[in-house]
């Protein structure tokens, strides 16, 4: 089982079963939303995750036709994204996590519109947009 939750602690998360693929994503509403050079984004099964505390201190913000993000509405820390072509998945803050998913991002997308002061430095593969699947 992974724990996690938001700054304040007032929300709090489990996942239990497997969790999907890793990235990092570089794309401006991500800067935005994370106050970061990028966001790193854990795709979780919505079967293997559930709220066990808090849930009701959950706001949420469309940010675009096909996303909606949901954060804590009294420390503001982002929790889980949906987005409307992996209904059956959220996007999870991989940075709430408290205890390690096991899985490393595996790429950068949305490389194309990084921060110009932040300069990706490691192998992995960049994407001017979404992924190749
Ligand atoms: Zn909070
Ligand atoms: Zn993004």
């Amino acid at each position: 089982m992974l724990r996690g939750g938001c700054l304040c602690g007032r929300i709090r998360y489990e996942i239990v079963g497997p969790v999907g693929k890793a990235l990092y994503c570089h794309c401006s509403m991500c800067r935005k939303s994370h106050g970061t050079a990028f966001r790193a984004r854990l795709s979780v099964p919505k079967t293997s995750f559930r709220f066990i505390q808090g849930e009701d201190l959950l706001t949420s913000y469309r940010s675009s036709e096909d996303t909606v993000k949901t954060f804590c509405q009294i420390c503001g820390s982002p929790i889980v994204n949906s987005w409307q072509p992996e209904p059956d998945s959220y996007g999870l803050a991989m940075g709430t996590l408290d205890d390690d998913p096991g899985v490393r991002p595996l790429c950068h997308e949305f490389a194309g519109s990084k921060a110009p002061w932040y300069e990706i430095t490691d192998s992995l593969p960049q994407y001017q947009g979404f992924p190749a699947p």
